[in-house]
């Protein structure tokens, strides 16, 4: 479903992406550990294209996500074509980004009527249905500032799957939130999980990487150090960094 080859990023002189190259699988969890600063948020943004990578190759769904050179350079493809390609890919933030001036339903029926033109009706439809789904039917007339934090990332998992994306990704989606309002929003991904859905989770929540993950993979400084089954990662972690980050971590 993903296949990054070679993805190379720097700010300036930092190096941030240092060729990365990673297979995810279709209906795969790929669940993103590492330190601060590791670059695993640098890596989610480049696959949609939120940052333009500098070299490298990104597929998702077998399609470029850019123009591949082939002196290896990347360029962004023109709007109208990286929308598209863009709505195959739902994000989910630590920060809910929920517009404040609508209601529930109307947050996650935007998209779906503005970029893919689905009649307001079945858009509306879709959006109940999903709310359902993430427990917050009631809330559909509400606007976000009256919803907890917990239940505005629902709502935000919500909008982000109304666009059906194949690809979900999150970015530290729980960081944010009271402790007492991160399992609903962990239940909800592990639901989106066990549907099928391929996902890409970069979470400091040790115990669902353990329970969710197919594989878990461990960031150092710009690449992928070790990767393999939570249970290998976790139990097993084979380099000093690995075992490090787990120790100040769980
Ligand atoms: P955290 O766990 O704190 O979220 P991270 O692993 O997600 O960290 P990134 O946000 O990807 O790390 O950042 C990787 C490095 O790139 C950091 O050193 C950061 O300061 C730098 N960086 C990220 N975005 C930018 C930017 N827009 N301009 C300059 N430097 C940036
Ligand atoms: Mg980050």
């Amino acid at each position: 479903m993903v296949r990054i080859e070679k993805l190379r990023k720097s700010f300036g002189s930092h190096v941030v992406l240092r060729d990365v190259s990673l297979d995810v699988r279709a209906g795969e969890v790929l669940v993103i550990i590492g330190a601060s600063g590791s670059g695993k948020s640098t890596l989610l943004r480049c696959i949609n294209m939120m940052e333009v990578p500098e070299r490298g190759r990104i597929f998702v769904d077998g399609q470029p996500m850019g123009q591949h050179k082939d002196d290896g350079s990347f360029t962004v493809f023109p709007d109208r074509v990286l929308n598209e390609k863009r709505a195959q890919i739902g994000m989910v933030f630590q920060s809910f980004n929920l517009f404040a001036h609508l209601t529930v339903l109307d947050n996650i029926t935007i998209g779906p009527v503005t970029v893919k033109k689905t009649p307001p009706a079945e858009a509306r439809e879709l959006a109940m249905a999903l709310l359902e789904k993430v427990g917050l039917a009631e809330k559909a007339d509400s606007y976000p500032s009256r919803l907890s934090g917990g239940q505005q990332q629902r709502v935000a998992i919500a909008r982000a799957l109304a666009m059906k994306p194949k690809l979900m990704l999150f970015d530290e989606p729980t960081s944010a939130l009271d402790p007492e309002l991160v399992g609903d929003v962990l239940a909800t991904m592990k639901q989106l999980a066990e549907e099928g859905m391929t996902m890409i989770v970069v979470t400091h929540e040790m115990g669902f990487a353990r329970e969710v993950a197919d594989r878990v993979l461990f960031f150092h400084q710009g690449d992928m150090l070790e990767e393999g089954t939570p249970e290998a990662i976790f139990s097993n972690p084979r380099h000093q960094r690995t075992q490090d980050f787990l120790r100040r971590v769980l």
